[in-house]
């Protein structure tokens, strides 16, 4: 066990442990790209070693990397869509599911949010009228989002969700015009 209150290197017991900022090339499907690998040097020894924390922030380094590949939003930009939705992880987490500690885990790129998830999350962020459902399955009032929609960009939209048997079920038509978050364009869901 490395002791950090030190930093005194396990190896040759004499030399001290030195944080270091490398440069590591990697590759993953058709892009490589030279990330930050963090690491530690021994002075007297020269051994190289990553403690638990410098391991953690290689481990999200590259997983924010691979999400770039995979065309899925990263951790930052998940964080920043939420935070344009007005709202707390644990919110997001009831509106969008995933678990208490998703936004959490996909925010510090500990995790990769699934596909499903990803094009959820894009679609509530343009469609305000879908994040608006969202929220009310998710037992919310509008209110209590804090959501600006004075300032919502223009969108013009049209949402039908059909029941088991194919029947329409809801109806949502949209526009740009801000609406009263007391009484939504469509009225009554039911
Ligand atoms: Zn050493």
């Amino acid at each position: 066990m490395m002791n950090d209150s030190n930093n005194l290197c396990p190896i040759c017991g004499e030399g001290h442990l030195q944080p270091q900022v490398g440069q590591n090339t990697v590759k993953y499907k058709d892009q490589t790209v030279a990330l930050e690998f963090r690491f530690s040097l021994c002075d007297v020894c020269g051994s190289e070693q990553s403690n638990a924390e410098q391991l953690r922030a290689n481990k999200r380094a590259m997983m924010a990397f691979k999400k770039r590949v995979d065309g899925l939003l990263t951790g930052k930009e998940v964080r920043a869509l939420r935070e344009r939705l007005g709202l707390s992880q644990a919110k997001a987490a009831r509106i969008f599911g995933g678990g208490p500690v998703a936004f959490s885990k996909y925010e510090s790129d500990d995790v990769a949010q699934s596909e499903a998830m990803d094009k959820l999350l894009r679609l509530a962020d343009k469609l305000p009228a879908a994040f608006v459902l969202l929220t009310r399955q998710a037992g919310f009032e509008d209110r209590v989002l804090g959501g600006d929609w004075e300032e919502a960009v223009e969108w013009s939209s049209e949402v039908e969700l059909r029941s088991g048997d194919g029947r329409p079920r809801l109806r949502l038509v949209s526009s740009s015009t801000p609406m009263d978050v007391d009484e939504p364009p469509w009225g009554n869901a039911a």
